[in-house]
């Protein structure tokens, strides 16, 4: 009888075992690839996009033949906006990036349910190179937060955090069609509040100036985004390119701007990608300025990620180029300095936001509909996908090159 009982037991916890690796297939990400001794990696990429701005792009199997053994890790979303191809303003010329089009832009919310699907049919050891995040919720709207939450219910087990989603951002902000988004709006607070209850990490892109600066000013956007900072300290945030873009230039004061943060207590929460090739132009612009940045780099090691920032990169040589322009920094940051930002940083936030999530999602999951309505939200079915359903599903994604 003890036997009998015991195997039941046993039996008991193998199945409730199994139906949480169904439910959760990777709710551990148990290996550090960084710490395989015959390592030759270089970086986990914390900023991605597999697809572009018409949704085109890899899939991940592509994308694992680009990083091969020298990209560990990959923080995997798309790109939360489309470019419309507007017949009266292109004719028969497809636009397939923002800058080819006067015409709008608009969040194209099923990018999600892309990256799901591309994540979702790799092999479990696969998907432990790979990083899941929501983007395609549009950051003016109060209902943002639900459309947060229909994806972590219908994909449980998959995403740890939210973004790169956009705030102020040259030339695209004007374009999206309706509201401008604004770190004033409540629906942003509402987000970083969503994603500080649940443990998403947060990647923001938001230009620290507008492109052309208010001489004798401080960056229009700073203060208002340390305020936004401020009000969120549960939230664990990365802010992209450090506030730069390709017409938002750094003001020589800009790394004095970026300490104000760093060593403020207030803004332990807070941390910098140095992603997208444009900023790399400034960071290695001359020796001093590099320099420059390396000091603050070493000085504050664990708050600044490496990211390409690459969208949806056709080879190798395309993926390694970000990485490659930044080797002038490389050859300046002390070596611990150089590990943390390549690849220490990225596991210990990305593997820390996973274990939040998953444990959120245990407690969660079936309670997502209520914390929807007392959102005066949607009411969304009472269904659930299970992941191995999907996984499954090996039809080809309509992801065309
Ligand atoms: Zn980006």
């Amino acid at each position: 009888m003890f036997k009998v009982a015991n195997l039941t037991t046993l039996a008991i916890s193998l199945t409730t075992a199994m139906l949480w690796s169904t439910i959760f297939p990777s709710s551990v990400k148990t290996q550090d690839i960084s710490l395989k001794k015959d390592s030759e990696i270089l970086f986990h990429d914390s900023h991605f996009h597999l697809t572009n701005y018409i949704q085109k792009g890899l899939t991940t199997k592509e994308i694992l033949g680009l990083m091969n053994n020298k990209i560990g890790r990959v923080a995997l979303f798309g790109i939360p906006l489309q470019q419309k191809w507007d017949y009266f303003v292109s004719g028969d010329r497809n636009p397939d990036y923002y800058l080819s089009s006067d015409s709008e832009l608009y969040y194209y919310s099923f990018v999600d349910a892309i990256i799901a699907k591309e994540y979702l049919k790799l092999s479990p050891e696969d998907q432990k190179r790979f990083d899941p995040m929501i983007t395609g919720f549009n950051p003016t709207d109060m209902y943002a937060t639900n459309h947060i939450l229909q994806v972590l219910k219908l994909y449980p087990g998959v995403f740890l955090g939210i973004g790169e989603f956009s705030i102020h951002k040259e030339v695209v902000s004007s374009k999206v069609a309706g509201h401008t988004a604004s770190l004033y709006n409540k629906a942003l607070d509402k987000i970083l509040s969503l994603a500080g209850d649940i443990g998403l990490l947060v990647i923001l892109h938001c230009d620290i100036d507008e492109m052309r600066p208010h001489a004798g000013q401080r960056p229009a956007h700073f203060d208002n985004l340390k305020e936004v900072f401020q009000k969120h300290k549960n939230t664990r945030i990365i802010w992209a390119h450090t506030g730069l873009g390709r017409f938002v230039k750094p003001t020589p004061n800009h790394l004095n701007l970026l300490e104000e943060i760093l060593r403020d207590k207030e803004f332990d929460h807070v941390y910098f990608d140095i992603s997208w090739d444009e900023v790399a132009k400034y960071v290695i612009a001359d020796e001093k300025i590099t320099q420059a940045w390396a000091n603050l780099l070493n000085k504050y090691p664990d708050r600044f990620l490496f990211g390409t920032d690459s969208v949806a990169p056709k080879t190798e040589k395309d993926y390694l180029k970000t990485y490659q322009d930044y080797q002038p920094l490389w050859k300046l940051l002390d070596n611990e300095t150089s590990f943390k930002v390549r690849i220490g940083n990225y596991e210990k936030l990305f593997n820390e936001a996973n274990q939040k999530v998953r444990e959120w999602e245990k407690k969660n999951l079936s309670k997502i509909e209520v914390q929807m309505n007392q959102n005066k939200g949607v009411k969304i079915n009472n269904f659930l996908i299970p992941p191995t359903t999907v996984a499954q599903d090996t039809r080809p994604l309509l992801l065309s090159k």
